[in-house]
């Protein structure tokens, strides 16, 4: 009978290949979240961040994991010694079951953990002061009864319609302002079940109209996109009131 011959280098040219795949790939990961904060750190304003930083974040780094457990999976095949059919169709389904259930742990991390340190985060940029272009004084973020006089009415409309939220920032010495909107539906809130940060305004109907004699009515819906609780609450909707009045606005 023949020995059967191993040579240990008959797969160096499949295992170099796999090799460098993984270091590709592991490079192109790096450099898409390298990339991504490059942006950030460059990006100027407060609100530019918070904007970008909300749009983006959590999508670049969901990509770039799936870049780099995908270069895991050549490199944990990148020392192959045997290569028959049968182990061809482990491997292939070994190493994808691994792929695909560490994609699913990262997936549920970005999606319910790290919410909350990006609300931290989103939190510092949206209040900390703004700077006066005028008189490069710190500027005064007005409360929402003071704002309204600042706002025109469809602004005021559109944050009692829909979940938007504007900050008025003011300059008292120059009278500057500056506005800046936020948008309930880009941004989750704190579910009051699992006190995740999955609550979101997923409709909103108005039950009854302000007029500028009467107070109206808005009903809004939340779903929890983690453990699935439902919330409505119901907004008061302000007294229409004109913009070049000075008399105190409608309380809400
Ligand atoms: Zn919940």
């Amino acid at each position: 009978m023949e020995e059967p011959v191993i040579d240990p280098h008959k797969y160096d040219a499949w295992n170099n290949l796999a090799l460098n795949l993984a270091l590709v790939c592991w490079a192109v990961g790096l450099l898409v979240i390298l990339g991504y904060f490059v942006k950030l750190s460059t990006t100027g304003g407060s609100k530019n961040k918070y904007d970008f930083i909300n749009r983006y974040e959590i999508n670049l780094l969901w990509i770039a994991s799936i870049i780099l457990i995908v270069g895991g999976t050549f490199f944990v095949n990148a020392n192959v010694t045997e290569l028959t059919t049968l182990w061809i169709f482990v491997r292939v389904f070994t190493t994808t079951m691994a792929g695909f259930f560490i994609g699913v742990i990262i997936k549920n991390l970005l999606k319910f953990y790290y919410p909350f340190f990006i609300e931290r985060r989103l939190k510092v940029l949206r209040y900390k002061p703004r700077i006066s272009p005028k008189t490069g004084k710190p500027m005064k973020l007005l409360s929402e009864e003071e704002e309204d006089a600042h706002m025109d009415e469809g602004m005021i409309e559109e944050e009692n319609v829909f979940s938007v939220d504007y900050d008025v920032w003011l300059d008292e010495e120059s009278g500057y302002k500056q506005i800046e909107k936020y948008a309930g539906h880009l941004h989750a809130i704190q579910c009051p079940e699992c006190n995740y940060q999955t609550f979101k305004v997923t409709r909103e109907e108005v039950i009854k109209a302000p007029s500028s004699i009467e107070e109206g009515e808005l009903m809004k819906h939340y779903v929890c996109s983690y453990c699935g609780y439902k919330a409505r609450k119901t907004v008061t909707l302000k007294v229409s009131t004109k913009m070049d009045e000075t008399s105190a606005p409608a309380t809400a």
